[in-house]
């Protein structure tokens, strides 16, 4: 399973989430911004939305 970060496209450090689900909230562990998973695909592929943190 791996993640690039939409915003700065470094690949994001999945290593402390050991069990991700779709709703969960990680952060960027380069840029630091909050990203909402909204989808896990069986090939490890992952969908994400950005947070607005503003909210
Ligand atoms: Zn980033």
């Amino acid at each position: 399973m791996r993640l690039i970060c939409p915003e700065c496209k470094n690949e994001v450090d999945l290593k402390s989430y050991s069990k991700l689900k779709e709703g969960d909230v990680i952060e960027c562990n380069h840029c630091g911004i909050t990203l909402s998973i909204s989808a896990i695909y069986e090939d490890g592929g992952i969908t994400t939305e950005i947070v607005d943190e503003g909210k």
